[in-house]
């Protein structure tokens, strides 16, 4: 990919709407749109429509005679003041399929090539206008699919975590230029640091760190989700819980038994945790094919599961069924929840068996909605951290800066360790420096190409 020539794609949905944006970005893009638009004015795009939306005609340039394709509207943003930092023209057409492809056609005949996913973005990164963690952001915000998932996004595009991550990388730059001026010039007073300050400095920057990197146990669970089955024996609700949660329809709810028989998926958001929610076909003993293999597949999704959501019956009369089920979730790996459904029916004997297993078993009714407050609570207090707020914290949002934050708190307690044992300054340097290299992954100042190219592939085309 080379960086220096001019790009163009269509920034917009492929697909019937009322408009389409062309997007034109690089040293040639206002000629290449001067070639393309023609203004009603009479007079070409020129450099004084910075940042003014000029109407004209848009031209077929792969015709011989230049046939007006379109009418449209071209705005112009020179650089450094566009989204890329380089000049960028946005040609708004009419949003049909094939006209919007003829423009794009059109543009590319005039001079640009067509830009490749995540090419505009990876632009604005480079030229300094977005970091790595805000250019990452604005692909989550593309992304999100419930509001948590937006403000954490926009938290991540203001820069919060950069910034914050900036403030400790300069105290480690600081620190480390008293560490050399103590070791390159050890009869002089060169270091603004006495030796206590830089300690302090150490364990107070170490502190911050595993602070930040803590924000992702929420970053994660609003953002990437938590993987959640919801079992049970058939019949008890497993469809209506999971409807309810869904907010619509999804599973069918009948009293037939059995009906569930395959693994069904939604991302649904409940409290501030994104669940990704399977509802299973229901555990029991059955002679049945297809359902037996759904009851394995409901299996092997609680095996993978990070949060298991089992219903029980409230109204029902407990069997040795129900009690072998409450034995196998006492054994699981992933959080239990356990939810004793039905409580608008009288009880049976059922909510007490169950709560000799699991004394904080929730009462619930699928039907109502009662209880589902509680099990969003429980869920949030689980999953996230109450002190974090998303939106006006900086939250560790990606596997990546959380990675590159456990690398820099590891290297701090190196030199923590290294100072408390009065090792020589000389031996300590290289983990501040490793420190600090790590943190800076997350601005992405001395990230690799690869990793670069593998973020800005996830944005698509136009992006
Ligand atoms: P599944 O087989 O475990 O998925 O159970 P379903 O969700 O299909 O529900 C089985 C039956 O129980 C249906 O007739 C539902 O209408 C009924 N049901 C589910 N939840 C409740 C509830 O909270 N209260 C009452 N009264 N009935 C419920």
């Amino acid at each position: 990919m080379k960086l220096t020539d001019t790009i163009a794609a269509v920034s917009t949905p492929r697909g019937k709407g009322g408009v389409a944006l062309i997007r034109i970005s690089g040293a040639e893009a206002l000629a290449v749109a001067a070639r393309v638009f023609s203004p009603l004015r009479g007079t070409p795009l020129t450099r004084d429509d910075h940042a003014k939306a000029v109407y004209g005609s848009i031209l077929d340039t792969a015709a011989p005679k230049r046939e007006p394709l379109d009418d449209g509207i071209a705005t112009v943003f020179l650089s450094p003041r566009s989204f890329t930092g380089e000049d960028t023209v946005e040609i708004s057409c009419h949003g049909g399929v094939l006209i919007t492809e003829r423009v794009l056609a059109s543009v590319l005949c005039a001079g640009a090539r067509h830009a490749e996913a995540g090419e505009f973005t990876r632009r604005a990164f480079l030229g300094g206008k977005l970091d790595l963690s805000e250019a990452t952001a604005l692909g989550d915000l593309l992304e999100a699919q419930n509001d948590n998932q937006l403000k954490l996004a926009r938290s991540g595009m203001k820069g919060l975590l950069t910034d914050r991550s900036s403030l400790l990388y300069a105290r480690l730059r600081s620190l480390l230029a008293s560490l050399y001026a103590k070791i390159d010039f050890p009869d002089e007073d060169l270091a603004e640091m006495t030796p206590e300050q830089m300690r302090r400095t150490v364990s107070e920057v170490l502190c911050d760190t595993q602070a930040l990197a803590a924000t992702y146990r929420t970053g994660r669970a609003v953002n990437e989700g938590i993987k959640t089955v919801i079992c049970g024996r058939p019949n008890v609700g497993k469809s209506s819980v999971y409807n309810r949660l869904a907010g619509y329809d999804a599973a069918i709810v009948t009293d037939i038994e059995g009906t569930t028989r395959d693994v069904l998926k939604e991302t649904v958001s409940l409290g501030r945790v994104t669940l990704c929610l399977c509802d299973t076909a229901g555990l029991r003993r059955t002679a049945d094919t297809v359902e037996s293999i759904g009851i394995a597949r409901a299996r092997a999704e609680m095996a993978a599961a990070e949060l298991i959501l089992a219903v029980f019956d409230g109204s029902a009369e407990p069997t040795d069924e129900d009690n072998e089920t409450l034995h196998m979730l006492s054994l699981q790996d992933a959080a239990v929840v356990v939810l004793i459904n039905k409580a608008d029916k009288a009880e049976g004997g059922m909510p007490a068996l169950v709560r000799s297993h699991f004394p904080d078993a929730l009462t619930v009714s699928a039907k109502s909605g009662e209880g589902f407050e509680a099990l969003s609570e429980r869920v949030d207090a689980l999953f996230t951290d109450p002190s974090v707020s998303l939106g006006t914290d900086p939250i560790v949002a990606n596997a990546r800066q959380y990675a590159a934050l456990v690398r820099t708190a590891e290297a701090l307690t190196q030199v923590l360790d290294a100072m408390d044992n009065g090792l020589s300054q000389d031996l300590y340097c290289v983990d501040v420096e490793l420190a600090m290299s790590a943190l800076s992954e997350l601005e992405g100042r001395q990230i690799g190409e690869e990793i670069v190219s593998e973020i800005f592939s996830k944005f698509c085309v136009g992006k």
